[in-house]
């Protein structure tokens, strides 16, 4: 049977979410629920690239539904050196596992892998490309702090990379925000996605801009997230913008009270370490909400009926 694979966030609709969020929020206040859930259920790491939160909290996920993983490991000790390709590796792990977690560095990667495999594959990572089970525990953060509707976020830093930015601006436009999108220049988002944020929610809702200055005391929510230094083709254009958009306690003087200041981590030097100890700050929480979070996806995935009806959106991939 072909299950559900849950790829890009724009495959994902305002009730999926919400089926999403509030499973993880029953689940979050009492885990043990569902402790035996999937006992004898195996999850396969694959992941090609670095990773510390979302590998461990999809690890701890599946045990505590009662499951358990096989690693890949790292890409050094495992078959891909000896030229395998990703499609025969997953077509492989698929015999060990029940579902599939991906990381990969080339964008489009878990699109192709989940056309190989019958069993569900989750994107972790594809290069640039999208990160959707980040988008989740983001958008039940921002739920918990500030609400997901009549929602003013700020998102800056790397947003031409960074790929935790596209699967969230995409998300939020099922909901009744105001995105603002604050970058130098040359790391502005990609153009296609702010056509198919404009396509998606009403052109209003949608703003660049190169300074914080502008728009910082208007916002709900500061989304800050680091310069992608292993995506840029040449180190000097990384040595332009490193250091760029950084926040500190001096800076937030001018936000409201209410702000919430969300990273996915791991930072680099975006956030002073002043702000951690404030009200501000919700990227540890944030980080932590990756376990009931991926409990809730990976419980309605491996469900009987194969069907974790993840397709409700416009971009069904
Ligand atoms: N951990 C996030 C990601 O894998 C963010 C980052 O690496 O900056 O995309």
């Amino acid at each position: 049977m072909r299950h559900d694979h849950l790829i890009t966030s724009k495959q994902l609709s305002r009730a999926n979410i919400e089926t999403i969020l509030d499973y993880a929020a029953e689940l979050d206040a009492d885990p043990s629920a569902v402790s035996d859930r999937h006992a004898g259920t195996v999850l396969g790491l694959l992941f090609f690239e670095p990773s510390t939160r979302t590998k461990m909290s999809f690890e701890t996920a599946m045990k505590r539904l009662g499951g358990d993983v096989v690693d890949m490991g790292s890409v050094e000790s495992s078959s891909v050196t000896k030229g395998e390709t990703l499609a025969d590796t997953v077509r492989v792990i698929e015999g060990y596992a029940d579902a599939l977690v991906l990381r990969h560095p080339k964008q489009g990667s878990a699109t192709m892998a989940s056309e190989f495999v019958d069993v569900p594959l989750v994107n972790a990572g594809d290069g640039a490309g999208h990160h959707p089970t980040q988008t989740m525990l983001d958008l039940y953060t921002i739920r918990e702090n500030a609400g997901l509707d009549d929602l003013t976020i700020g998102i800056m830093g790397d947003l031409k990379y960074g790929r935790t930015v596209h699967s969230l601006a995409y998300a939020l436009t099922n909901f009744d925000t105001r995105q603002h999108f604050i970058s130098p220049e040359s790391l502005q988002l990609p153009r296609e996605v702010v056509y198919d944020l404009h396509q998606q929610q009403d052109g209003t809702g949608i703003r660049e801009h190169e300074s914080l200055e502008d728009v910082l005391p208007s916002l709900d929510v500061l989304y800050v997230t680091r310069i992608q230094r292993e995506r840029f083709p040449d180190e000097n254009e990384y040595q332009k913008v490193a250091g760029e958009y950084q926040i500190d306690a001096a800076t937030l003087e001018a936000a409201s009270d209410d702000l919430t200041v969300m990273h996915p981590l791991p930072r680099v030097d975006e956030i002073a370490p002043e702000i951690d100890e404030t009200d501000h700050a919700a990227y540890f929480e944030q980080a932590h909400n990756g376990v009931p979070v991926r409990m809730a996806l990976l419980d309605l995935l491996l469900s009987d009926d194969g069907d974790a009806g993840l397709t409700g959106g416009d971009g069904d991939e």
